[in-house]
């Protein structure tokens, strides 16, 4: 590792890169390697920060697996060359990708930090100058013992820093487009950057190498429970060919309708090889299926209990344990654990 602090930025796409045409008011994507002359503050830092855009970018609704198996093998390629990583990537799907790479890299020892803006950075009252500025900050920083303050996939915004695979894109309007309900901040910017440190995961020891894992399986569904849901459309759904799992978004701590066609449904599903996983879809709190009957009624058939996961961490984590795995019994007990800081045991 070379002396001077060094950190890999990398564009992917999203709002945070555009400007704006001066005559059309269009946004475009600004050329990247550009970016010192855009922002020349970032030579303050007295880092080296080199740069790396995606060609052509992307606008994050666009992400898929081959995408986060792109980004995934550019930090491992660079992985022993720079102290940290900062991601700009579009909002709408950030936190899924987020989620997804906290799976893919494995144990990493270094900080992966996403970030993008609700402006263009190329718009006066932008909000990506600070979230850029700071995630490189945050990126770069390291512990009395030269170890990194963060070594985890984050995202940075709007001066809070979140564990990645605990965040879902909260609003379309303010500039503090994320939450993480259930995990405290990482860390908090304000005069000074305030690390959290109870709440990061730091490596038992350091120094073992990247393992990153690339065989994702995308077979999955989420259906979200309604009140007044037709019986032949759940039916039609749990049918599909080619699901190996259901995310069920559920009501409040795990519930769903109490009727007999609804277990059954649901049941013709596991019984057809297929684990449903049950998430909540509130904002915060967990999965709780012992706290109702309605929820109970699922348990028994075998549904298995989320937590207090977000949507977008177990799609990730289903992605990543069916790309892994074959046998049902051992992705169920992985996905009661806790393996990247995703989810509170209980
Ligand atoms: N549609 C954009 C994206 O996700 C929005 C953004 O960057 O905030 O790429």
């Amino acid at each position: 590792m070379q002396d001077k602090t060094s950190i890999l930025l990398v564009y992917t796409g999203g709002t945070i890169g555009m400007k704006q045409d001066p005559v059309s008011f269009d946004l475009r994507p600004f050329d990247f390697s550009q970016i010192l002359e855009e922002m020349p503050e970032l030579k303050k830092f007295g880092y080296r920060i080199d740069t790396y855009s995606f060609d052509p970018v992307i606008d994050s609704s666009d992400v898929d697996i081959e995408f986060w198996k792109r980004l995934t093998r550019l930090i491992e390629e660079h992985y022993d060359s720079y102290d940290g990583f900062v991601i700009l990537h579009g909002t709408d799907t950030m936190s899924f990708s987020a989620s997804a790479l906290s799976f893919m890299l494995g144990d990493i020892e270094k900080p992966v930090i996403f970030t993008g803006s609700q402006l263009p950075i190329g718009m006066l009252r932008t909000d990506g100058k600070e979230n850029l500025i700071s995630s490189i900050e945050i990126a770069a920083s390291k512990d009395k013992d030269g170890h990194p303050m963060v070594p985890e996939v984050c995202i940075y915004f709007e001066s809070q820093l979140y564990r990645g695979n605990r965040t879902t894109k909260y609003t379309a309007e303010n500039f503090r487009a994320f939450r993480s309900a259930n995990y405290p901040v990482l860390a908090e910017a304000g005069i000074h950057i305030k690390f959290n440190t109870a709440f990061i995961r730091y490596p038992e020891t350091w120094g073992k190498p990247l393992r990153p894992v690339y065989d994702l399986d995308p077979s999955v569904l989420i259906i979200k429970v309604i009140p007044g849901m037709k019986r032949e459309l759940l039916d039609s759904l749990v049918s599909i060919e080619g699901i190996r799992a259901i995310v069920l978004e559920t009501y409040g701590s795990g519930n769903a309708p109490s009727g007999k066609w609804f277990t059954d449904c649901i049941k013709k599903a596991i019984d057809r090889g297929l684990i449903v996983l049950n998430i909540t879809q509130c904002q915060a709190g967990r999965v709780d299926m012992d706290a109702y009957s309605t929820g109970k009624s699922l348990k028994n058939i075998g549904v298995t209990g989320g937590g207090d996961c977000t949507t977008e961490a177990a799609v990730a984590k289903l992605f990543f344990l069916l790309g892994q795995y074959t046998d049902n019994k051992i992705i169920i007990d992985l996905l009661k654990k806790n393996i990247r800081g995703e989810l509170t045991e209980v």
